[in-house]
């Protein structure tokens, strides 16, 4: 939780005005602004100011991608205000509006209940077993393909997870019940889904030594929000410390790549060399202009703030990455999803150029000796 001192740290120099992938493009009040959020948070926190709807709108139109907090020269945590006001906008008994009508999020609510045992895992192509001492986690990323119109290679991503821990000769733990991270709950304001989930998953997995994550998100999650005695690691860091002890062998092949980082893997984790070791040690590796923690988010965070605006900021990313790549690689299923969206949408041909949009564990498991 923050302090009353933290709430202040602003000292309104407007740097982030030019910063804010979001303000930049909606030109008019500093409420769209990082400083304005911040304002408003503090507002709202000291009883001055009441929840309206236009205080909700403004609270929910931010992906949370922390690029003002990077370049903030105050030190104002402002992710960490809006994630505070939300889920105090949503005691007052008005939660934040959230995309898709809340499918996503009711999805990450039936993963809470223990009665339920998914099979998605007979999808699975690979070893893996139901308990052990390395996990591995996959988080809801089973449960999105069946709630959108596009496939994003699920099956793909779990399979090639589970391959990359097989070529080592290990055969990871995948506990039936696992339930999703809760990061969407926690950012949308919900924190008694996110308490219930934190709750089922961290009985799960009490005796885990070693939890390897597939997403951005769940790592950030079981890593900052949990309190697990286990390692956490990032599948990209597991997988450049497996090429670097020589357990794994890779085949080097000639495609044209780049990573887009995932502001929780990258900004948030401060984890941006291990996705580039793997990726440039089997392809063609090459940086967007806007990289590392001045990468540009998707737009989108906790399914609650998918607009024209937000569309906006993935095109420009894509065109970014066509600048430099054919194949544009993201560590986080969310990621994936949103660009996913944005390239097969009817109307894209308006300036989205044809680019590849690949999930990182399923492109290594491609180059894998054997594969
Ligand atoms: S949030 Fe930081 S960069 Fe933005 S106005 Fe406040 S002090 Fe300046
Ligand atoms: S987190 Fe990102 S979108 Fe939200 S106010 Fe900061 S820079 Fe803008």
């Amino acid at each position: 939780m923050l302090t009353d001192l933290d709430y202040q740290m602003c000292m309104r120099c407007g740097k982030c005005r030019t910063i804010c992938p979001l303000s930049t493009r909606e030109l008019g009040f500093d409420d769209s602004t990082p400083r304005g959020r911040a304002m408003l948070a503090l507002g709202l926190r000291r009883g001055e100011l009441k929840v309206t709807d236009e205080i909700i709108k403004v609270f929910s139109q931010c992906p949370t991608c922390k690029q003002c907090e990077a370049n903030c020269p105050a030190g104002a945590k402002v992710t960490q205000m809006i994630k505070e006001t939300r889920a105090a906008i949503a005691a007052a008994g008005a939660p934040i509006p959230l995309g898709h009508k809340g499918a996503f999020h009711f999805v990450s609510r039936m993963t809470a209940i223990d009665a339920l045992t998914p099979n998605w895992r007979d999808l699975i192509e690979g070893d893996f077993q139901e308990t052990g001492e390395i996990v591995y986690f996959p988080g809801c990323l089973p449960y999105l393909e069946p709630l959108l119109d596009f496939e994003i290679g699920a099956k793909n991503i779990v399979s090639g997870i589970v391959k990359i821990f097989n070529q080592a000769g290990i055969k990871p733990a995948i506990p039936s019940k696992l339930a999703c991270c809760g990061h969407d709950a926690l950012w949308s304001g919900d924190l008694s889904l996110f308490n219930l989930l934190k709750e089922k998953n961290s009985k799960i997995l009490r005796d885990a030594k070693l939890i390897v994550v597939g997403c951005a998100e769940g790592y950030m999650t079981l890593k900052s929000e949990y309190s697990l005695g286990a390692e956490i690691k990032h599948i990209s860091q597991y997988t450049r410390d497996l090429l670097k002890s020589g357990k794994l062998n890779v085949v080097k092949g000639e495609e044209r790549v780049t990573f887009h980082d995932p502001c929780r893997l990258g900004r948030y984790m401060g984890e941006y060399e291990a996705p580039r070791e793997v990726l440039t040690a089997i392809a063609d590796y090459k940086d967007m202009p806007r990289n590392r923690k001045d990468a540009v988010c998707c737009g989108v965070g906790a399914w609650v703030n998918c607009n024209e605006c937000s569309k906006q900021v993935r095109i420009d990313r894509v065109q970014e990455a066509a600048q430099v790549a054919d194949i544009m690689i993201t560590a986080c299923p969310k990621c994936l999803t949103h660009f996913t969206c944005l390239m097969q949408e009817p109307q894209k041909m308006d300036g989205v150029p044809q680019i590849k949009i690949m999930d990182f564990s399923d492109f290594v498991s491609r180059h894998l000796k054997g594969a």
